[in-house]
């Protein structure tokens, strides 16, 4: 299975921190796991500037457009997962989320829709789940 490096206690979010989830990490105790990150694979640094999704590009806080570098990370990640029967996933990311996004506002605001790479596992027919089934 492959799931969300951040989930796993990977300090790769963008501000540095993780998002440890106890209950993926049990249920995926006894699997062979792929971690992947495809920001940090699409070579961001960590921490790194927010983005958020605005008419189809990645926009950062500071106004730079970053979706050459998303768009890289997901496709080396969808490469490293492609064999996989699911693909767990960090919910609202920019990448990771697979059913709600931030605006591109940075308000908070949340809409339906996806991110980068869980479009391309969707595009890939890769099953995802978000952690918040967990
Ligand atoms: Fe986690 Fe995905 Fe964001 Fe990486 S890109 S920190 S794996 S949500």
């Amino acid at each position: 299975m492959g799931v969300s490096a951040c989930l796993m206690g990977e300090r790769c979010r963008y501000d540095g921190k993780s998002k440890a989830n106890p209950a993926v990490q049990a249920f995926l105790k006894d699997h062979d796991c792929i971690l992947v990150c495809p920001e940090c694979e699409g070579g961001l640094s960590c921490p790194r500037v927010p983005c958020e999704l605005k008419n189809g590009r990645v926009i950062g806080r500071d106004g730079m457009d970053y979706t050459v570098a998303y768009e890289r990370g997901a496709q080396r990640c969808l490469e490293k997962v492609k064999d996989c029967d699911l693909v767990i996933l960090q919910p609202r990311s920019p990448s990771c989320g697979a059913t709600q996004v931030h605006d591109g506002s940075f308000s908070g605001e949340l809409v339906p829709g996806q991110g980068i790479f869980a479009a391309r596992l969707k595009e890939s027919n890769i099953p995802v789940l978000e952690a918040d089934a967990f």
